[in-house]
């Protein structure tokens, strides 16, 4: 295993839609053990592949921080299918170090996705689970969550970007 380096905001690689993923090899579980290692490093509940430069459509999840082996989820070629109600919380994103801010979001969703073997599974899960498979399947789709803001304070945070990019704290 080996750690890869997350990638940071504006990389534009975090603005493009990732390409599905149609082989379920070696390559695949190597690429997966290797975002959860570097997830886990970081730490984050949430990462996906656009975030360690490769733009294929998968992310990986714990929203146990590494405590309960049955909370370990890969979802490849997510798919949101439903969603309802609504919450709003904190969110952070290992692309944005040290950004937290509110955002909106959907307090249950339903995703599709394929399991490292190829096989399509289905996730419901509400509040915090289901705050992370959204996050990370716009992650799939290009978009991040300060496309999520509201533009004030999207203007915020992209302002608080600026001056820690001048203080050298950013790159
Ligand atoms: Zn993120």
């Amino acid at each position: 295993m080996a750690l890869m380096e997350v990638v940071k905001w504006p990389n534009p690689i975090l603005d493009a839609p990732g390409d599905p993923v149609t082989e379920f090899g070696d390559g695949l579980k190597k690429l997966v053990s290797n975002m959860f290692e570097t997830m886990y490093s970081a730490p984050g509940v949430g990462l996906a592949a656009a975030q360690v430069g490769v733009s294929k459509r998968l992310f990986v999840m714990d929203c146990s921080g590494g405590k309960d082996p049955d909370q370990r989820i890969v979802m490849i070629n997510p798919e949101v299918i439903h969603v309802e109600g609504e919450q709003n919380g904190e969110e952070g994103c290992l692309s944005f170090p040290g950004i937290f801010t509110p955002v909106e979001r959907s307090l249950r969703a339903v995703v599709r996705a394929h399991d490292i073997n190829g096989n399509e599974f289905e996730l419901d899960d509400t509040e915090l689970t289901a705050r992370c498979m959204l996050h990370e399947t716009d992650h799939c789709d290009g978009i991040v969550f300060l496309d999520k803001m509201s533009p004030i304070k999207r203007e915020l945070v992209k302002r608080k970007i600026r001056k820690l990019q001048k203080a050298g704290k950013w790159s």
